[in-house]
């Protein structure tokens, strides 16, 4: 079988749970004043240091979560919580965890949905424009999950300066693919998730600057500074940093091979003749991801016959599975027409070999001309 579904989730790391498993041992309560207690605590508060230096942050401004679902939902709730009717921006193309928490706050927020150019790129004329005096947050993601295309968040963070809005940066699918330090991306809040990493699914995190103050979405006991009561999960944080030091040390190397892998893939495939058109602009693209339209079928047809061949892909993202709606990404950057049904995306990994690559190709034409005849 060929997985080319990376963005969706990666597989774990082994190394990382036997290093895990090793520390389980140590089971106490990090909140417990005992011995038993005071160890946990001490592992949990080195993962917390790991991580945050990882990310050119202070250990205390690092919240464990339960994922970046989590993590996006304590940012973008935690700050219209704060506020009496604030206005918050966000974008057309963010992941389901950013659009539909800003949905359901309609009645409490101003919402302002910021378009897309074609490349893929948001519209930062409209931000500006549409800034206002009350604008509390704007949430904007790094990398898009389906088009692999990279956010101007230097340009966005220079359009807020001098203004009072909070910067949340969904950078999910960034890390490990290039370097994310929150200070040179002037990020207020961040958001990350370990499962597309090579780590655990059910745990992420959020940086929150310690100029910033949340409302707690979890109210319970004084874990992760009163932000999220419940027992830490000690064990995946021990993970997640453990993913990220390992997506960290060895990123040239893992996206110098993505980059290969998409070269060598839009090579091949455009000499098997198999019609496509690249979606977005891919000079401006993430290293793993590359979103195709193929006008010569449905999406959902593709996918069905490339699983038959052991061929594992997605339209976009994976949280509509099972019904193949149209994507929204892709609409807001062309417009409601077939160009949203009928393509692909493809998420490459290190792990991959450059045969892999040949596979997909061969099946794509395969089922291309099957279809032409
Ligand atoms: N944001 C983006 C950009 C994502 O790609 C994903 C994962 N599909 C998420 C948020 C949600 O992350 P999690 O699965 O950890 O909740």
């Amino acid at each position: 079988a060929i997985y080319a579904d990376y963005a969706a989730t990666t597989p774990v790391d082994k190394e990382i749970l036997k290093k895990v498993i090793d520390s389980a041992d140590v089971f106490g309560n990090p909140s417990s004043i005992h011995k038993f207690g005071k160890q946990a605590k001490a592992i949990l508060e080195k993962s917390r240091r790991d991580v945050a230096s990882l990310l050119n942050a202070s250990p205390a401004e690092i919240i464990f979560t339960s994922g970046a679902t989590e993590a996006n939902n304590m940012a973008i709730r935690g700050v219209v919580a704060r506020h009496h009717r604030p206005h918050i921006i966000t974008t057309e193309i963010e992941h389901a965890s950013v659009l539909n928490t800003f949905k359901s706050l309609s009645a409490e927020a101003d919402v302002t949905y910021l378009p897309t150019h074609e490349n893929g790129v948001i519209d930062t004329g409209v931000l500006k424009s549409a800034l206002r005096e009350d604008t509390a947050l704007v949430s904007i993601m790094l990398v898009n999950n389906e088009t692999g295309v990279m956010q101007p968040i230097y340009e966005i963070r220079e359009i807020l300066a001098g203004h009072d809005a909070l910067l949340h940066i969904d950078a999910v699918q960034a890390f490990g693919h290039m370097a994310v330090d929150v200070k040179d991306l002037g990020a207020d809040l961040l958001s990350l998730s370990a499962h597309k990493l090579y780590g655990p699914k059910g745990i992420g995190l959020l940086y929150k600057s310690k100029d910033v103050r949340l409302d707690p979405m979890i109210t319970g006991g004084s874990q992760e500074r009163d932000a999220r009561g419940g027992t830490e999960n000690g064990l995946w944080i021990q993970a997640m940093a453990e993913a990220m030091k390992r997506a960290s040390d060895e990123s040239t190397r893992r996206s110098l091979k993505e980059m290969q892998l998409k070269e060598r893939f839009l090579n091949t495939l455009t000499m098997a003749e198999v019609p496509f058109e690249v979606n977005g602009d891919v000079n401006q693209s993430a290293s793993h991801i590359i979103n195709l339209h193929f006008p010569w079928s449905q999406a959902e047809f593709l996918l069905t016959a490339l699983d038959m061949a052991d061929i594992y892909l997605s339209a976009g993202s994976a949280c509509h599975a099972g019904t193949l709606e149209p994507s929204h990404v892709l609409e807001s950057m062309y417009g409601k027409t077939e160009r949203s049904t009928k393509s692909i995306r493809f998420s490459f990994s290190y792990l991959m070999a450059d045969e892999d690559i040949e596979h997909i190709v061969e099946a794509l034409k395969e089922i291309y001309e099957r279809l032409m005849k």
